[in-house]
């Protein structure tokens, strides 16, 4: 792997023009998050690969596009070219600023699956239709799939034919939270859970 910019390493076979975009879309994507959160305070490591090996050497055997892992020791974002754009990026660095605001413990043991993609789903813009999807696919909710049953990445990731639904329902349910509390409310949220409470507690907390 070469380092082109600090925790940031690609496949030394990647084009300059790939490797100038991934820097001109990771900075695009971390002013994202930095709205979102009002700061960016995760250092995620980056890793790109010219082709869809990568991803799936340092990813995951069947990864696409673009996944973090979230070691105890921070957030490691790995990507293919297609993942190289500024909203795959923000999705991705979105987990990471999630993780190192909340803790590995509380990410890994209290956080469902639903919250963790719901967010960052919300500075994620390659689907700009996705409430009047989730609201025709559902029939306004009638037939959105169970929180409940999304709260493990298994759970969430199990069946690709639902993958997609999943994604709109953990949307619109985290998206109708964040316009309650806003961003002050996404920051009480993180504390609550940094000090080791219960996600439900932290949740419904106003
Ligand atoms: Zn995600």
């Amino acid at each position: 792997m070469k380092q082109i910019a600090p925790r940031i390493y690609v496949t030394p076979q990647m084009p300059t023009v790939l490797q100038d975009c991934l820097l001109t879309c990771l900075t695009t994507a971390q002013k994202r998050v930095e709205q979102f959160f009002g700061t960016q305070q995760a250092k995620p490591v980056i890793i790109a690969g010219h082709n869809i090996e990568t991803i799936r050497y340092f990813g995951a055997p069947n990864a696409r596009t673009g996944l973090t892992h979230l070691a105890i020791t921070g957030a490691y974002i790995v990507l293919e070219p297609e993942g190289i754009n500024s909203d795959v990026l923000a999705h991705e660095l979105c987990h990471a600023e999630l993780l190192e605001r909340i803790g590995w413990c509380s990410r890994t043991f209290q956080l469902p699956a639903w919250f963790d993609e719901g967010l960052a789903m919300l500075v994620d813009y390659r689907f700009p239709h996705a409430e009047e999807e989730w609201h025709i696919l559902t029939h306004n909710g009638t037939y959105a799939p169970d929180l409940q049953s999304l709260s493990t990445n298994r759970e969430f990731f199990s069946n690709p034919h639902h993958t997609y639904l999943n994604y709109l329902t953990a949307r619109h349910e985290v998206k109708q939270w964040y316009q309650e509390r806003g961003q002050a409310g996404l920051l009480a949220f993180c504390r609550c859970m940094a000090a080791g409470n219960s996600f439900k507690y932290c949740y419904c907390q106003k």
